[in-house]
């Protein structure tokens, strides 16, 4: 490789320094959209949150800066309760809740996987193996609610089929049953958990 020529050097690089082309390059919140200035080196760089920010290439490499800025102000707002609860996972109830959603649908050795999985209920792919991306979806799970079929109480485990309910609203979805069988109902087993 000659260090005169970079054939894959843009236009907007070819008169600045030599620097890496950050772009495409996430850092933490933030994606490389563009070099937008040389002369200082700024990127111009598309937050998580869908705000743009220009970004100096040490702040970037040294993790200064991880978000437009929302990621502070986020702090005790909903996404970055999501975050903590991703890395802290094993220990959130939206875990457990989504362990068990898998467990009633997959593992025929549990007495409630005949209501679900055994009655052919599935788990979206893209939620059964990757909890962050179900709790993405859900959000967080509010004090004494639990995981919903809703609109469809018949249909899978899929985004805009689930919500977070309350033992009330899970009663007025479920599926008609006669007296005796509602006590061991999938229903009253969900809200268990
Ligand atoms: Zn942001």
């Amino acid at each position: 490789m000659t260090s005169g020529t970079n054939l894959r050097q843009t236009s907007a690089t070819s008169n600045m320094p030599a620097t890496a082309n950050l772009v495409g390059q996430r850092f933490k919140r933030l994606l490389v959209v563009k070099l937008a200035s040389s002369r200082p080196i700024l990127w111009l760089c598309r937050c998580d949150c869908g705000n743009e920010r220009l970004v100096p290439t040490r702040n970037l490499r040294n993790s200064n800066t991880k978000s437009c800025g929302c990621l502070q102000r986020d702090v005790v707002r909903q996404y970055a309760t999501i975050h903590g609860a991703t890395a802290d996972r094993k220990r959130t109830s939206e875990y457990r809740s989504w362990r068990h959603m898998i467990e009633r649908c997959y593992n025929p050795n549990i007495r409630e996987w005949k209501y679900w999985g055994g009655a052919g209920v599935q788990v979206c792919p893209q939620w059964r193996h990757n909890f962050q991306q179900f709790l993405h979806d859900m959000g967080p799970r509010p004090v004494g609610h639990s995981i919903d079929r809703y609109p469809d109480k018949n249909g899978h485990y899929e985004p805009g089929n689930c919500r977070w309910a309350t033992p009330t609203e899970q009663t007025r979805n479920r599926r008609p049953r006669t007296p005796k069988q509602a006590t061991m109902s999938p229903t009253a087993a969900t809200i268990q958990q």
